[in-house]
């Protein structure tokens, strides 16, 4: 008997080629990514027992099934993998529960493509949601189990209601759980849902972006104060390996961007000793890297005006990198005005953490603009401890942060924003000449190390208060994307063999595909630009004039 099956998102269970990026090919419009090279681009089957359980699974997976051991034996819980569900789901099988980040494709890189191409609004997540759902009910048919759907993509749901009816979801729970999922599980279980514990709706925002509960029969809720949230001793280690050697370092930022719903929740920082414990178990699955997840990696522990935490921070990379066995570590996200301003805390990390030419350390940042009206309006604090104005312009804080990250090998990989609200011509413009000059900068003999996928805007909150509503993008926005995709397809060229994995055949084969596909969808959003009536040969060239004092700008006064 298996009580519980735990099922992941399937895109989240591919190793994409290990290739910097190509986890978000999901996103990419169906239509426009052939069967063949989606399945051969996504890469290996993720693996499982004989009986089907998965042996490697997404973290968020991982996080239910520890929750749930701590009350419910082993026996009653399977984390399966797609093609094995017939395995577990039984005539006594009681929950079904799928973990989902971007299931209708409403996230922000599946909209940006959707907003450049147009058309049918179904993407390769859709795609694959679509054959997960059927494989399941068609598994589920005539039998108790309930279908429950959880994870930080289920707003989808409220925004397109008519999708949880057409899926046969019984339910679908919104929020952090780590601390209440056995006692969620059990009134489930028993159709008894305690209104003390839950709300049957889900959050939404109002227009000043406080978050209201919508009420609503299928979704639950935890509400919005402190209590709807785990405190840190409630987040145990993960006890089985998660997908990419992925481990949660902390939660919450509190830097309090108004585009981003994770800064409205309470910052924990877990202890060191679990996070080790969660780097052991993944080694154990063969991950010899340690990927440490958290919203803005400067902020752990940080101090007065986020200054960064450097003892801490070294501490932390120290413990892990420690490791025997772990050979790369790096972390998720965070923001650049800490390495503008600390080059010397960047070295020191580099150093602990064994950067080098073949060893570089991956970060996703949001950089949103180049703008220094739209940083200030939107992101005010992403700066500090560092101000717009007196350290420099927006624009020369990132420029001062991809050179001081090119030259300890950290390579950001950069978002851009297009639609923010009260966005203006000259804001894209200065968009445009950002991300021109960072591409034509160097440190030192080496190039500016860094990649820039244009997003439109879809801020969580305001498109659930408000139906989503796009008339396409503007001449100015395309050209953004068009710069964007200039430089990707640049750094394709460069480094596509480079970061492949693989034997020589695969290496060449993700290589080309990537260094095809990267030149391809820069002539795809050129024709685009151009029957837009943007002027390429304008756009390229827009904000160089300055190339040879980029190559010798200051440090900044932080440094
Ligand atoms: S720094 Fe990043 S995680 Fe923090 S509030 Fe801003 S966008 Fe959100």
């Amino acid at each position: 008997m298996t009580r519980f099956v735990l099922v992941p998102d399937t895109t989240l269970t591919y190793d994409y080629r290990s290739f910097p990026l190509l986890d978000f090919l999901p996103c990419a419009p169906s239509r426009m990514v052939p069967d063949k090279i989606y399945y051969f681009l996504r890469g290996r089957s993720p693996p499982h027992k004989p009986n089907g359980e998965l042996l490697v699974a997404p973290y968020s997976i991982r996080r239910l099934e520890v929750s749930l051991r701590r009350r419910f034996p082993e026996r009653d819980i399977a984390v399966s993998a797609e093609d094995m569900l017939q395995n577990f789901i039984k005539d006594d099988t009681s929950i079904i529960a799928v973990s989902t980040m971007d299931p209708l494709g409403l996230g922000p890189t599946t909209m940006s493509y959707y907003a450049l191409f147009g058309g049918e609004l179904y993407a390769w997540v859709w795609k694959e949601w679509d054959s997960l759902m059927a494989r399941i009910n068609a598994l589920r048919r005539g039998k108790k189990a309930k279908l429950v759907v959880g994870g930080p993509g289920v707003w989808e749901f409220a925004i397109m209601r008519d999708m949880v009816e057409k899926y046969n979801i019984d339910l679908i729970f919104e929020g952090e759980a780590d601390d209440i999922l056995p006692d969620l599980f059990e009134q489930i279980e028993e159709d008894a849902i305690d209104s003390s514990m839950f709300s049957h709706g889900h959050l939404a925002f109002d227009e000043n972006f406080r978050r209201v509960l919508q009420k609503d029969d299928k979704f639950l809720s935890r509400g919005v104060g402190t209590s709807a949230y785990p405190k840190v001793e409630d987040i145990p280690p993960i006890i089985n390996p998660a997908q990419k050697g992925m481990t949660e370092i902390m939660r919450g930022c509190g830097v309090g961007c108004d585009f981003c719903e994770v800064t409205l929740r309470p910052l924990r920082y877990r202890p060191v000793e679990d996070i080790k414990q969660e780097v052991r178990v993944n080694l154990r699955g063969g991950f010899e890297n340690a990927w440490l997840h958290t919203d803005e990696i400067w902020g752990y522990k940080h101090g007065k005006m986020f200054e960064p935490n450097e003892e801490e921070l070294l501490h932390l990379f120290s413990e892990v990198q420690g490791i025997k066995g772990i050979h790369h570590t790096n972390p998720t996200h965070g923001r650049i005005s800490i390495p503008a301003a600390y080059p010397e805390m960047l070295k020191k990390l580099s150093d602990v953490l064994d950067a080098g030419p073949h060893n570089w350390i991956g970060i996703q940042t949001g950089v949103e603009t180049g703008s220094d009206r739209l940083a200030k309006m939107h992101m005010p604090n992403k700066t500090l401890p560092l101000r717009i104005g007196p350290d420099g312009s927006w624009q020369e804080i990132v420029w001062q942060g991809v050179y001081n990250e090119t030259m300890y090998y950290w390579r950001p990989a950069f978002t851009a924003q297009v639609g923010q609200e009260g966005e203006t011509v000259e804001d894209l413009m200065d968009t445009i000449a950002m991300v021109n000059r960072l591409s034509n900068s160097y440190a030192g003999q080496r190039p500016f190390e860094f990649t820039i996928t244009p997003l439109v805007n879809v801020p969580l909150g305001r498109i659930k208060a408000k139906k989503f509503n796009f008339g396409g993008l503007t001449k100015e926005q395309l050209a953004v994307y068009y710069v964007s995709y200039r430089h990707l397809a640049k750094m394709a060229r460069r480094d596509g063999y480079r970061d492949s994995r693989g034997n020589f055949f695969v290496r060449a084969s993700v290589g080309s595909i990537i260094s095809f596909g990267g030149s391809l969808m820069l002539r795809t959003v050129e024709k685009l630009a151009v029957k837009a009536g943007v002027d390429i040969e304008k756009i390229k060239r827009y904000g160089l004039p300055h190339t040879k004092e980029i190559r010798t700008l200051a440090t900044l006064t932080r440094a």
